[in-house]
């Protein structure tokens, strides 16, 4: 096995990965909280950790992967402040805490399954594991680390501080953190201004709610992800992951928390990947600027020049490393679509080459290429870039102006094979998703035409045109800002 360099977030180095118990790896990576649509952004953090888990295994790992649901105890800011999102979303629409949290959860699975990720080996819930984080709780006030205030239990970050570098995932300075933290003012009956909770008292209108021996109440959202690595991969594991935006709070009170708990930091290599972006700011629920997958792969959203297959969509995010920002554009979805094309026609090409007695490439050394390129921090653009080198080879050959060896086509049916489907998994496009998309821009084409029966007060013609996409199943809805539909 060559070595494999990650960058590690804790060490904010590129280190040669060792596992803690060769063959076996253990990999959690934090999950979404299913109170909405999972929006692009969120899927591009997923989609990077399926490919480190495939390129793992591909490698020879055994890997234990887990990817929990958060459906309890997120609250609306990172802080200890506001609503339970699942709660909150639940009285809203009168429904069950946990019919919110099926629907989304389905939805998730649905959108992991057509960008073709891998499902976790185990998926756990917050609300699976209350025992597990009452335990751990309770254990971390013996240690004289947390404290019981009137039913919510805090972690003491100061007094924890005292004995461990609380910061050192992100470097800040301990004392910097302090003095940008606001007042306690509004914070709860926290002692000490960076406190956060580890069980949160239950106010009656609450709705998700467990009995604990501080009273009635609900985890925090922290503690869950330490419950479940420790519970499922034990207290010293190989990867954690997330998003950068969770490196702050939720991992660095991860950290302190486990250590707190059993003296040992979970993982010994954190990875980090880099935020989706629109027009540079961060794609995010809250801030209104997120594209759902199915708006992407329909075309159906006002920033849309039309609609982009999830495996070209999947393309456009591996095309740039997963450490970096990837600012979301038209220009560069089509430039991916075309690229994708490209590389999946010189598969077909490749099935009909024949092969020459002599060869004029070297296709080990393009093999080669492709694991340092995957053994350098997963760098999948890297890779693409040798897969494109591998496409112009194919063409030549076609065209009859280099010479491949059988040993050559096999091999370079062999780096399609593990590089491109297995380790990025990517697939050909299935007729099913060409015709959806040719679908989305008929219905585009026909609202067009209905906004302008409207525009010119022809309302029998705009009312026929809604009533019989209706009857076709595609529902319309009217809004300031246009219409949008969906099937
Ligand atoms: P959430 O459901 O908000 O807890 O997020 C689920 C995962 O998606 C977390 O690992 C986040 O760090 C990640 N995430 C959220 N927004 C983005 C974004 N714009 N780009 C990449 N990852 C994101
Ligand atoms: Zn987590």
């Amino acid at each position: 096995m060559q070595p494999l360099f990650l960058y590690n977030t804790l060490t904010r180095k590129k280190e040669e990965f060792k596992a803690l118990n060769p063959p076996f790896v253990g990999m959690y990576v934090c999950g979404p909280t299913v109170y909405s649509d999972v929006h692009l952004g969120n899927c591009r953090t997923f989609i990077s950790f399926d490919i480190m888990y495939r390129y793992l295994t591909h490698i020879g790992y055994k890997v234990r992967y887990l990817r929990n649901i958060t459906d309890a105890g997120h609250l609306e800011s990172d802080g200890d402040v506001g609503e339970d999102k699942i709660s909150k979303k639940a009285k809203l629409q009168q429904l069950e805490p946990m019919e919110i949290v099926q629907t989304y959860t389905v939805d998730f699975h649905k959108v992991m399954e057509l960008f073709n990720t891998l499902p976790p080996n185990i998926e756990p819930t917050a609300t699976g594991h209350i025992i597990e984080q009452q335990q751990i709780t309770e254990e971390i006030i013996k240690k004289g680390l947390a404290y019981e205030v009137n039913g919510t239990v805090y972690f003491d970050v100061e007094k924890f501080a005292k004995d461990n570098n609380y910061t050192a995932l992100t470097g800040r300075k301990l004392e910097e953190l302090l003095e940008n933290t606001r007042d306690l003012e509004g914070q709860g009956d926290k002692r000490g201004r960076l406190d956060f909770a580890l069980w949160i008292k239950a106010k009656p209108e609450h709705l998700m709610k467990w009995g604990s021996q501080w009273g009635t109440g609900f985890p925090g959202w922290h503690i869950e992800c330490s419950a479940m690595s420790t519970k499922y991969l034990g207290e010293q594991f190989d990867i954690h992951g997330g998003g950068m935006d969770l490196q702050a709070t939720h991992h660095t009170n991860e950290i302190a928390q486990n250590i707190a708990y059993c003296g040992k930091q979970p993982c010994n290599y954190w990875l980090h990947t880099n935020m989706l972006t629109v027009s540079g700011q961060k794609m995010s629920k809250s801030l209104g600027n997120s594209f759902l997958p199915r708006e992407l792969f329909t075309g159906n959203h006002k920033l849309l020049d039309k609609g982009y297959s999830p495996m070209a969509v999947k393309f456009f995010m591996l095309q740039t490393h997963y450490r970096s920002t990837l600012d979301f554009s038209n220009e560069a979805l089509q430039a991916s679509e075309k690229g994708f094309d490209r590389l999946m026609e010189s598969y077909s090409t490749l099935q009909t080459l024949t092969a020459s007695a002599t060869s004029s490439e070297d296709i080990k050394a393009l093999q080669a290429k492709c694991y340092e390129a995957m053994n350098d921090d997963f760098n999948t653009p890297v890779l693409i870039a040798c897969l494109f080198d591998a496409a112009r080879i194919i063409n030549s050959a076609n065209d009859k102006k280099t010479n491949l060896t059988q040993i050559d086509i096999d091999l370079l049916k062999d780096i399609y094979r593990h590089f491109l489907f297995d380790v990025m998994g990517l697939k050909p496009e299935s007729e099913n998703l060409k015709t959806k998309q040719v679908l989305g821009k008929v219905v585009e084409m026909v609202l067009h035409i209905r906004d302008k029966a409207k525009a010119d007060k022809n309302f029998n013609l705009s009312d026929d045109i809604r009533n019989k996409l209706t009857e076709a199943g595609v529902q319309v809805k009217d809004g300031k800002e246009g219409s949008s539909w969906k099937i």
